[in-house]
């Protein structure tokens, strides 16, 4: 399943750049100086998921959207890429690139992919690990960790969030950085409903986005 999210982004896109500042970039610059990318960000559904009834497609189409207004922030002033986009549809995953970004959603800790590539425990409602096996990074969340929230579809796209920060900002080094980010919201745990993202998480963020972390895009 491939959910839409054109024109959110696209009122994101003109919010950012303003109507003026369009037409300068468009007028100034042949196309071919400015070899720009779309961040895109892979969400596979894995069996099961969708048997829990917590938030329904309608819910991730709003997960789709939180995501969206998070990397667009992220991705303002980048040099590398000019849009995201998102994808639930595991068969999406063919089309990865060098910077992209994959979060497994899984029904619960029980489909875990990353309790087979290490030996630490997983977190309560996702874990992000880099494997020494396939020497990639993988990210999973929980659904059942989102069971009873009064905001299911805001808590999910913040434990993506979250993980998908560690992912690129601590998952290659043995450090907590993500946690420590100061002024961070959504980058500390426990996660709940209640945050978003600040400027500091996003910042912190901004500054790895470009960087190619390998993904582990194996369902096992
Ligand atoms: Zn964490």
């Amino acid at each position: 399943m491939r959910l839409p999210c054109d024109s959110p982004k696209t009122a994101l896109t003109f919010a950012y750049l303003g109507g003026i500042k369009k037409v300068i970039f468009l007028s100034s610059y042949p196309v071919t100086e400015v070899p720009m990318a779309t961040l895109k960000i892979f969400m596979p559904l894995h069996e099961g998921t969708l048997n829990y009834p917590y938030v329904g497609e309608s819910g991730l189409y709003m997960v789709g959207i939180y995501l969206m207004e998070f990397f667009n922030e992220v991705i303002a002033d980048s040099s590398a890429f000019d849009s995201c986009d998102y994808f639930f549809d595991s068969s999406a995953l063919s089309a990865i690139g060098d910077r992209d970004l994959v979060c497994h959603i899984l029904a619960s800790q029980y489909y875990s992919i990353a309790k087979d590539h290490t030996s630490k425990s997983l977190g309560p409602a996702g874990t992000t690990v880099f494997s020494t096996k396939s020497q990639k990074v993988i990210t999973e969340v929980y659904m059942t960790a989102i069971d009873g929230d009064a905001a299911k579809t805001r808590l999910l796209a913040n434990l993506i969030i979250h993980e998908l920060m560690h992912n690129k900002i601590d998952a290659q080094v043995s450090q907590n950085i993500v946690h420590n980010i100061e002024g961070g919201s959504v980058s500390k745990t426990p996660i709940s409903s209640s945050s978003t993202p600040t400027a500091k998480d996003i910042a912190a963020m901004k500054k790895r986005i470009a960087v190619n972390v390998p993904q582990h895009t194996s369902f096992t």
